[in-house]
């Protein structure tokens, strides 16, 4: 069976491609630069590679670039979407590619018989923020959709372009009779197969590097692979449909940092918080539905122990 990743260099992606080409897979990978190595080199290294694996360029700004890629494909995983803070431009830089970027996408799915469905990488960030408040006793489940109007008051940038593209991305499915399945993963944390940093792994590394505070937030966490196997999974199951909430646990950063301490005590954790104001309220995210994909996921605290421990391994920390 051939699939299509999007931006299959990437963090998420690169786990995604891995599970695919273990299961026989043959996959063609999108990525904005596929001369670069430090894009490619890990996944050309992934065992069945060399043999079902194709790497072909795309952006999401270029109408059409993908028409060609995914004609042939059953599934197409599109994973690609920027994720950083702080951009200078939230439109052009965000919001663009993640919003017209899954258009461009849905669009060339539309025109490929071939695809059977489409599995959107989405987030919790386009789950949680709406009007109702959080607290440890809610329960938040995949009948809750981000509101675009509190994201851009809260001037979240990033959370109001995964909360745009998936709201864009169901109303054009249902349009045009494209079977979505979204993925909507917490921060996710632990092994990198890529030799550079993405965002969440950029928060684990900065929790570890001796910084004077830790920011008051309290963030849902999840395993890389059990984010990768939810995606095949999602495809392979027949009766699988709309969102997946995916959260181990949603922890405050001065919970996290108490973990860190315990696992590792010489490590130079943080002891303030950046700001006085009351801690960021934790809350629980329904299981049941990612359970009942078959996924089970993986403790917070076995995931950040791999983070960390994958970061010490590619030299990025020493302790
Ligand atoms: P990475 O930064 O590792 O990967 C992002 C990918 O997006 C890259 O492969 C990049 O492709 C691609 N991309 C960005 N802009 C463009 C563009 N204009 N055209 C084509 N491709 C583009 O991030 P993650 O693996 O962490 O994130 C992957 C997905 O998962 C995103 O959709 C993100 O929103 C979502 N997500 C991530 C979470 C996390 O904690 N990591 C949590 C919840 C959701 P290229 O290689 O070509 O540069």
């Amino acid at each position: 069976k051939v699939v299509c990743v999007t931006g299959a260099g990437g963090f998420i992606a690169s786990w995604i491609v891995k599970l695919l080409l273990e299961r026989g897979y043959t996959v063609r990978g999108t990525l904005r630069d596929p001369a670069d190595p430090k894009k490619t080199e890990h996944l050309r290294g992934l065992d069945g590679s060399s043999e079902r694996l194709q790497l072909f360029k795309a952006d999401l700004l270029d109408e059409g670039s993908f028409d060609a890629i995914v004609e042939g494909c059953e599934c197409v995983f599109h994973t690609a979407s920027p994720f950083y803070n702080n951009p200078e431009d939230p439109q052009v830089e965000l919001i663009d590619p993640a919003v017209k970027g899954t258009l461009n996408v849905l669009g060339s799915c539309k025109k490929a018989s071939s695809v059977k469905r489409v599995i959107l990488t989405s987030s919790m960030a386009a789950v949680v923020i709406t009007e109702k408040p959080l607290s440890p006793d809610v329960v938040v489940d995949e009948t809750s959709y981000s509101i675009p109007e509190l994201c851009e008051k809260a001037k979240e940038w990033y959370v109001l372009s995964k909360t745009l593209a998936e709201q864009a991305a169901w109303k054009f499915s249902k349009d045009n009779g494209i079977d979505l399945v979204t993925i909507n993963p917490a921060m996710v944390i632990g092994p990198l197969l890529q030799p550079t940093l993405n965002t969440s792994a950029q928060i684990i590394l900065y929790l570890i590097s001796g910084p004077p505070v830790y920011l008051n937030y309290s963030f849902g966490w999840v395993n890389v692979k059990d984010v990768a196997l939810a995606h095949v999974l999602a495809f392979e199951t027949p009766s699988a449909s709309g969102r997946y909430c995916m959260v181990d646990k949603v922890v405050h950063f001065s919970e996290v940092v108490k973990i860190i301490k315990d696992m590792y005590p010489s490590v130079p954790v943080p002891e303030k918080c950046a700001d006085d104001e009351p801690f960021a309220p934790t809350y629980q995210v329904s299981r049941d539905r990612i359970t009942s994909l078959g996924v089970e996921l993986t403790p917070f605290e076995t995931s950040l122990k791999e983070a960390i421990e994958c970061l010490k391994e590619k030299g990025f920390v020493s302790f």
